[in-house]
């Protein structure tokens, strides 16, 4: 059986003889997207009106504000001159499918074996409620400007639509 990866060669070989080298161009993102890597949020800018140049997406499972994403968010922001934040999560996540605790157990089940990482997976109930918690996490660094707002939505997947999710007062 070939491999999906033999397969995407195969495919960009031909693919790319129709590559616009214009996109080679230096990038210069007016936005940094924080999103899900779940596949439906894959055409996120296009679902958002923005050419694919201007955006930084920075996705992960479950639309996490972590080490990682911050780290990508100071970058885009400072370095690539990205002036506002968007967190967008989404409705029927697979990390509301589960606990960390029961991640846990079951991957030690199927190993065997304990490991030292990853220390939390951050699975959660509530999107809405994990949105406000990512939001306060962008917001409070001290490398990201208070001039750059950071706002944040859940995306429904069932409609395409965005919902804002506002902090509390
Ligand atoms: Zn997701």
């Amino acid at each position: 059986m070939s491999s999906i990866i033999d397969g995407t060669l195969t495919a960009n070989a031909t693919i790319a003889s129709n590559y616009d080298p214009g996109l080679g161009k230096p990038p210069a993102p007016r936005i940094a997207i924080v999103t899900c890597a779940d596949p439906r949020l894959t055409n996120i800018v296009q679902m958002l009106g923005l050419a694919d140049g201007d955006a930084d997406v920075i996705r992960n499972f479950g639309t996490v504000i972590d080490e990682d994403a911050i780290r990508s968010l100071v970058l885009s922001t400072h370095l690539l001159g990205s002036k506002e934040i968007m967190i967008i999560n989404h409705t029927d996540c697979g990390m509301l499918r589960f606990t960390d605790g029961e991640m846990e157990d079951r991957l030690r089940q199927e190993t065997g074996r304990a490991a030292i990482a990853p220390a939390r997976f951050y699975s959660f109930t509530d999107p809405e409620a994990n949105t406000k918690e990512q939001i306060q996490k962008a917001r409070s660094h001290p490398w990201i400007s208070p001039d750059v707002p950071v706002r944040g939505f859940v995306f429904d997947v069932k409609t395409g639509r965005l919902t804002e999710v506002l902090p509390d007062r």
